[in-house]
């Protein structure tokens, strides 16, 4: 009787990585957007045949819609450019969400500075070439979810800043409402 464990260990040694859907969060380290974020990535973006675990890293700065805007002293952009890499290169991520919101104690502006922000942001991430699609999302003051802007590489490579850009979904209604008190 064969006793080797060796073939049962092989199989969970393999592909591991392909377990796994990547998306990148590049957002406020305000943690009041972390659900609704990943409501949003698991309702709008994620595919309904996917089978994977989703898998969301987190690059989060206060106020980093200012910081990618280069609007903010706090810190270097090239440092989230770094850890963006570790996202894309190491994880395969392809997906980016630059996320903004309302009464951000990092990024002390109103509702329609933040949007300008969270446009500059994205073209800024653009820049770094690492997304295949990289999508801005502002949250307001009841933790809704709004597209603000989009890029894809598929769409000739042009960030659009202008608003109700739906994301790859199948209804076309792009406001995400995610209710804090009904989220499991
Ligand atoms: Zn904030």
């Amino acid at each position: 009787m064969n006793t080797t464990t060796e073939t049962n260990i092989i199989p969970l040694l393999q592909g591991m990585d392909e377990e796994f859907n990547f998306f990148t969060v590049i957002g406020c380290m305000d943690g009041r957007q972390t659900k609704p974020i990943e409501e949003f990535i698991k309702n709008k973006i994620v595919s309904s045949g996917e089978l994977r675990e989703i898998a969301v890293d987190q690059i989060l700065g206060p106020g980093i819609d200012a910081i990618l805007a280069g609007e903010s002293n706090f810190a270097s952009p090239e440092m989230y450019k770094k850890m963006a890499e570790i996202s894309a290169n190491h994880h395969g991520s392809q997906v980016a969400i630059v996320v903004g919101h309302s009464s951000c104690a990092g990024n002390i502006t109103t509702d329609e500075g933040h949007k300008k922000h969270i446009c500059a942001s994205l073209e800024t991430v653009r820049n770094w070439g690492l997304f295949k699609k990289i999508i801005g999302v502002f949250v307001d003051e009841q933790r809704r979810v709004k597209v603000v802007a989009e890029y894809s590489q598929t769409t000739e490579g042009e960030a659009r800043a202008d608003s109700a850009v739906p994301v790859s979904v199948s209804d076309s209604d792009s406001d995400f409402v995610s209710d804090p008190a009904t989220a499991a």
